[in-house]
């Protein structure tokens, strides 16, 4: 029978997509969701459990059958993204990257010869995707970016450094921004697809992290990296538009995870609320847990409502979609990381023990904060739109 949560979770959804979500979840639960304490106490990258989605069709959600994918639709994928994150944090991120940030720009603006290129790889699995956007100046200010290419005969050199770059070591194509002029800003910005096995003077070094250490956090320098031409991805110049579109498919994504981790702090925490006692009781049954079992629910439908929406206007053909992005991103981030320190509390001194699954969950969560824009950045632009400073 369903329960009122399921129902909610549900809601106005077509068959299809309730397919998939009963779908991989089932497949999440039980190919992934087991392997993932052993990945993370050896601080591992999973690239077996990321194998095992291809031929599911799952690295490959928002690319079209004709290239190899398997989209049917944008809240189907953010359906996908939102199941994977349920169990695993990096697997999910693997599929995000890929393709909110590589494939779908691709789709966009990419020439035939660039789609045929690298789609098929990325729906196989045979190409992870990274994305080379911070740099250690910073990462909210993308128009400041130092990254440079200079125009050479055939093509251009990439010269800079890049920080936080997940998947780095495994990815067979970086989607790279670099500046041609730093004195245009944004309008100097050119975006481009650059194969880091068949480039020379790409290094890449490990970007030592506290924690979330399995996502293979990487320093990506480009030392005069040769990339041709047809690497670039739109027109030269064109580069901060092209990014544009690729965060706000991106914040659809991540914000999707945000709600597949906060419903997962919820699906721990229930239990445990009902099952361990404190005063001759369930601790379930104390009014101060119920308070924050409810702000849990409240919390996880209101952000998954808002990213489904977002997928619904995009489905409806809306490309950009910005301050429903934000929108979605800040409610669904927020959700994810006070969903985790709700659950924490719940879980008393045991959510710091070693095996506590939503001790993890907390600074995964917090990371989910920082990626596609902080939550300052999300206020600014929420703000701005408001206020009719920004207009698209
Ligand atoms: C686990 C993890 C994985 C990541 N993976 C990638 C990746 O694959 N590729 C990639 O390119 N990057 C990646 N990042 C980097 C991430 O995108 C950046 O951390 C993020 O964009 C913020 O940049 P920053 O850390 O340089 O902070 P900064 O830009 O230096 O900002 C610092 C603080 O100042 C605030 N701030 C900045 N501007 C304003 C403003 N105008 N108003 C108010 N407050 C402001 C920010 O919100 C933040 O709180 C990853 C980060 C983490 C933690």
């Amino acid at each position: 029978m369903t329960t009122p949560l399921e129902r909610m979770a549900d809601f106005d959804l077509s068959d299809h997509q309730r397919e998939v979500r009963r779908s991989v979840r089932a497949f999440a639960e039980a190919e992934i969701l087991p392997h993932v304490e052993e990945y993370e106490r050896e601080a591992r990258y999973p690239v077996e459990l990321v194998a095992k989605l291809a031929p599911l069709g799952l690295l490959g959600p928002m690319i079209p059958e004709r290239y190899g994918g398997s989209f049917s639709d944008v809240v189907t994928y953010g359906i996908i993204c939102e199941e994977l994150a349920r169990v695993d944090w990096v697997v999910a991120s693997v599929v995000s990257v890929a393709n909110s940030l590589a494939a779908s720009s691709i789709l966009r603006t990419g020439t035939e010869e660039q789609k045929e290129r690298y789609l098929p790889g990325i729906a196989k699995g045979e190409i992870l995707c990274s994305a080379c956007l911070t740099e250690p100046g910073g990462g909210t200010d993308l128009a400041a970016m130092q990254t440079t290419a200079s125009k050479v005969e055939g093509g251009y050199l990439l010269r800079g450094t890049k920080v936080f770059i997940s998947h780095a070591e495994h990815a067979g194509l970086f989607f790279v921004v670099a500046t041609l002029d730093r004195s245009k800003a944004h309008k100097g910005v050119t975006a481009f697809l650059v194969d880091p096995h068949s480039t020379e003077g790409i290094t890449i070094s490990d970007f030592p992290m506290r924690t979330l250490r399995r996502d293979n956090l990487a320093e990506v320098h480009f030392e005069d990296a040769f990339v041709p031409e047809d690497a670039v991805l739109g027109q030269e110049g064109r580069g901060f538009p092209v990014l544009g579109a690729a965060l706000d498919m991106g914040r659809f994504s991540v914000a999707a995870r945000c709600v597949g981790q906060a419903q997962r702090c919820l699906d721990l925490s229930i239990p445990y609320a009902m099952e361990r006692e404190a005063f001759g009781q369930k601790i379930g049954e104390f009014q101060l847990i119920q308070l924050k079992v409810a702000e849990m629910v409240s919390r996880t439908e209101q952000a998954r409502l808002l990213v489904y929406r977002l997928g619904r206007m995009k489905d409806a053909g809306l490309e950009r979609c910005s301050i429903e992005a934000s929108l979605a991103k800040l409610a669904a981030s927020r959700a994810a990381v006070a969903n985790a320190l709700d659950g924490m509390q719940i879980f008393g001194g045991y959510s710091c023990t070693a095996e506590a699954e939503i001790g993890r969950l907390l600074m995964e969560a917090k990371a989910l904060e920082f990626g596609e824009g902080t939550s300052e950045l999300h206020v600014k632009l929420i703000a701005e739109y408001a206020l009719g400073i920004r207009k698209h």
